[in-house]
């Protein structure tokens, strides 16, 4: 039997988009931070969260 859990599936989702241009700025690249809480990737540029984790 296997499990995956959302913690693990979220850890990869977030990991994937590590490092990737932002989409609402020019310079933006996306890091791993928590918003509000929350796991996400945020742009170290504008800070727009580019997913979050509920
Ligand atoms: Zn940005």
């Amino acid at each position: 039997m296997q499990q995956v859990t959302s913690q693990d599936a979220s850890d990869a989702v977030l990991g994937a988009l590590v490092g990737d241009d932002c989409s609402w700025c020019a310079t933006g690249s996306l890091a791993r931070e928590e918003f509000k809480g929350d796991a996400a990737v945020v742009c170290e540029e504008c800070g727009t969260p580019a997913a979050r984790v509920w």
